[in-house]
């Protein structure tokens, strides 16, 4: 006897509609609420903050709506004299906040304003002898920053600055038995680290060291009965999973093995109905969870007149991605 599935029940009163409209006024009101509490208490977070709200407007076309120079002084005063970017002002550098705001410069079309050659030496100086990265100078590896390494760098148009063979040894050395990526050789596959490693990866021109069956089948394993995806088994269903796994299932040219309705169903569902989607139906709603359900609903090919095309890679429009000249469609 297996135990039994651990789910949610969606609630029958619960959004079937796209809330277009209602999701762009809950990011203006994030932005403009900058003296709440729960504005300041999540200043360690401040990059990934604007980069969620920036892309989510610009998949709901309203990029143009958002306070542009405002938001690019910002970003440049979170660089330092090394390169990187910190999460906020006076916050030390680190990979993470580094890709979201080289993500937020390729949006506005600025990644020429900034100093180019001192971020691209940021990033290489964490790569380490065993080709993985770490995130910042007192950090510990994971794969995750690999592919914030390799997603910088791609977008930065500077993939040659690293030793990209070590780099893909050090993701693929992260590879299990059932086709999923661990942080490190020989941690439990998850599928934010799928994503992460799928996605360095792909950027490398390396996607033949995938099992795609294996791995198309972990992931879409991940798909409960309420429709809803979650990150490993055993664990409840979250919306942003709807990101990470069905990301790497494009990637891997699986994501038709997905039940499409029933994922789209539980995204909606998660929706509030005065704008933002939540983690799960009846949750509070963030900005984080807002983008990758939108991202989400875009991979789903969910009413494109209102939700651009999403880079399965870079979470960013594709439009934004060609503008670089990268075409990752061609990668995969
Ligand atoms: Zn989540």
């Amino acid at each position: 006897m297996g135990t039994p599935v651990k789910d949610i029940k969606i609630p029958d009163d619960a959004p079937t509609e796209f809330l277009a409209e209602k999701h762009s006024a809950f990011i203006h009101s994030y932005e403009s609420e900058k003296n709440q509490y729960e504005y300041v208490m999540t200043e360690y977070l401040r990059m990934g903050g604007v980069y969620w709200c920036l892309t989510s407007m610009a998949l709901l076309q309203k990029l143009d709506e958002m306070a542009k120079d405002e938001i690019l002084d910002f970003v440049k005063s979170c660089q330092h004299s090394c390169g990187g970017f910190g999460a906020s002002i006076n916050h030390d550098p680190h990979l993470l906040y580094t890709l979201s705001a080289v993500q937020i410069l390729a949006l506005y079309e600025e990644i020429e304003t900034i100093d180019i050659s001192k971020t691209v030496a940021f990033i290489g100086e964490l790569q380490q002898e065993d080709g993985s990265f770490v995130g910042d100078k007192w950090g510990e590896k994971d794969s995750r920053f690999s592919f914030c390494a390799l997603a910088c760098l791609a977008l930065l148009g500077r993939l040659d600055a690293i030793n990209l063979e070590k780099a893909v040894d050090f993701v693929v050395s992260c590879m299990n038995f059932d086709g999923g990526f661990g942080c490190v050789p020989g941690s439990e596959s998850h599928a934010g680290q799928v994503y992460c490693c799928v996605g360095a990866l792909a950027i490398a021109n390396c996607l033949h060291h995938v099992n795609a069956d294996l791995l198309g089948w972990w992931l879409c394993e991940r798909q409960l009965p309420s429709g809803g995806l979650n990150g490993r088994p055993e664990k409840l269903p979250d919306v942003c999973y709807s990101w990470w796994v069905l990301s790497a299932l494009k990637v891997i040219g699986k994501l038709h093995w997905i039940d499409k309705k029933k994922l789209c169903r539980f995204i909606l569902a998660s929706q509030d109905e005065d704008g933002g989607i939540a983690d799960r139906p009846g949750d509070m709603v963030d900005p984080f969870h807002t983008l990758f359900g939108i991202s989400g609903l875009s991979l789903l090919g969910y009413d494109k007149n209102k939700i651009l095309d999403v880079d399965p890679v870079f979470c960013l429009p594709v439009q934004t991605v060609r503008k670089l000249g990268i075409n990752s469609q061609l990668l995969f």
